[in-house]
């Protein structure tokens, strides 16, 4: 052999960031890219899976963060059935959710898009709108407006204006808070509801566009379970994905620089204290961290990309998970959601055990309900600086005026609290057009993508799609490398009057 150069030896791709999407990334390039190509995983963190983590709480299994995927975009169920998964899959065993207005529960209604009424009658037939606000809704279809065009704009703005603040405060936040733990006002049309804005594209009508996005007026919402995760939790598809993957997992390990080099990248791993760090040579990057250390590992690379990627936002959120003692009787359903416009610090209640029957099979003991609570929207981060004691205090007092149980909540058997600083993307209105700006000023660099939930969507599924594109970009910039000099590799080394080892 005469010498390995760039275009012989092996690959080497470098997944930056552990999360959901750099896992799906490091498998798709697993899968897909040519044999020998080493993947190496470099995680921050302890330990991989970003949001997605399974913890324990008096012997029963709690999410620390993300709790399900949607069933309805693909990717998260094929990338479960991928790795071995498909049998474990579980959907929810209950169904329906609660709202709280004028300080009861109402059952959300039916036939909406993110809240957004489609069917009318459900949507009177469920009590959460007063009738004047009703009247504004079933008046909207007929009233004249502007199509919104390619344009975007805040979803809260936009429903306020057509349907009413009643819509917005009741229907479309608790569900988009759910989502995104962001305030409506705050929040990209085009991001957030794609389905709707593009309904909206010839004609005015948020209700025509819902109808439009749910399928013709009268049919039926699609069958079958909408959502679904792992049995034993999601740390099982983390764990399972990284070992499918053959990938080097180094976890512990902060990336703190991005350089281009003139044969690949490299990049600076390890704190900049006393443990040192090391360089790491890659032949290509997907990069799936958040947008903080996106932009900071983008500054050497491209100034445009680093800063526009910086402007994002995010929301932070904190999970206070309670094991009672007891089968609790409480409402049918799957949860509760709080408008903001509640005052309160709770925003969302998930009837954990009752949504999920599978978490207690096992379980050992005195009967126990499980039940986990959000708190933080974007904005009110100083909610999550109060101490455990303080939070699961004002947790607990809020439960029982928000789904107040005949003899009151009893002392939990165990509680778990977790919270996510930096939680979720906030996609402000013009997210997409930042998006293609950032990729376009990288288009250059088509062995360095960005994969996760800064980008195209916040969901697992979106981050798992995400992380797969980015795996095909590189992977077929790095062909592309590799066909476009077809030279032998010692008339290339001559051509750049580099020596040939022989
Ligand atoms: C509380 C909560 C509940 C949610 N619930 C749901 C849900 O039920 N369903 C759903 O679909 N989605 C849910 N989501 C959203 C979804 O979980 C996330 O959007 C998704 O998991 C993000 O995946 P990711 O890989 O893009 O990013 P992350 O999970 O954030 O992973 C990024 C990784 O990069 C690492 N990293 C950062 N900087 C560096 C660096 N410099 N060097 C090396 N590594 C670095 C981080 O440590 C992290 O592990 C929820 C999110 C939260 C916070």
């Amino acid at each position: 052999m005469l010498f390995e150069d760039r275009f012989t030896r092996p690959l080497h791709v470098v997944v930056v960031g552990g999360g959901i999407a750099g896992l799906a990334a490091a498998l798709r390039i697993r899968d897909t890219a040519p044999d020998g190509t080493a993947v190496t995983v470099i995680e921050q963190a302890g330990s991989v899976g970003g949001k997605l983590r399974t913890g324990w709480v008096a012997g029963v299994p709690v999410e620390d963060g993300a709790e399900s995927f949607l069933l309805r975009v693909p990717e998260a169920r094929a990338l479960a059935e991928r790795v071995g998964l498909a049998g474990d899959l579980v959907s929810p065993s209950s169904a329906g959710a609660t709202v709280w207005v004028d300080g009861t529960l109402r059952a959300l209604p039916a036939g909406t898009m993110l809240g957004v009424p489609a069917d009318l009658e459900a949507t009177a037939a469920s009590g959460v709108l007063s009738e004047d606000g009703l009247t504004l809704v079933r008046a909207e279809p007929g009233r004249p407006g502007v199509p919104l065009g390619d344009g975007d704009v805040a979803v809260g703005a936009l429903v306020a204006d057509r349907l009413g603040a009643e819509v917005v405060d009741r229907l479309v936040e608790p569900l988009l808070g759910g989502v995104y733990a962001g305030r409506a006002s705050h929040l990209s049309l085009r991001a957030t509801m794609p389905a709707l804005a593009a309904g909206l594209a010839d004609q005015p009508s948020l209700v025509r566009a819902a109808r439009a996005a749910r399928g013709t007026p009268g049919s039926s919402a699609p069958s079958g379970p909408i959502f679904a995760t792992v049995r034993g939790g999601l740390s099982r598809l983390v764990t399972t994905v990284a070992h499918a993957s053959k990938a080097a997992i180094r976890t512990g390990m902060p990336v703190r620089a991005l350089q281009r080099t003139p044969d690949g990248w490299q990049l600076t791993v390890g704190s900049a204290g006393l443990g040192g760090s090391t360089t790491v040579r890659a032949d290509a990057v997907v990069l799936a961290v958040p947008a903080a250390p996106a932009s900071r590992l983008l500054a050497d690379v491209d100034g445009t990309a680093a800063r526009t990627v910086g402007v994002l936002e995010y929301a932070s959120v904190g999970l206070v998970s309670l094991v009672l003692p007891g089968r609790l009787p409480l409402p049918p359903g799957t949860g509760a959601l709080v408008p903001a416009s509640s005052g309160r610090l709770v925003k969302a209640v998930t009837y954990v055990s009752q949504k999920w029957g599978h978490v207690l099979d096992g379980h050992v003991g005195e009967p126990v309900t499980v039940v986990r609570a959000s708190v933080g929207r974007h904005g009110e981060e100083a909610v999550l600086q109060r101490d455990d004691e303080s939070l699961v205090a004002a947790v607990t007092e809020e439960l029982g005026t928000l789904v107040p149980l005949p003899g009151g909540w009893p002392a939990p058997l165990g509680v778990r609290v977790n919270r996510w600083g930096g939680a979720l993307p906030q996609y402000a209105p013009g997210h997409l057009d930042r998006v293609a700006a950032v990729r376009a000023a990288l288009a250059a660099e088509p062995t360095l993508a960005l994969a996760g939930a800064a980008y195209d969507g916040v969901g697992i599924p979106a981050c798992i799609r995400s992380g797969q594109a980015a795996a095909d970009q590189v992977l077929s910039a790095l062909a592309d490398e590799r066909s476009r000099d077809d030279r032998v590799p010692a008339e290339r080394a001559l051509t750049r009057g580099e020596p040939v080892h022989g």
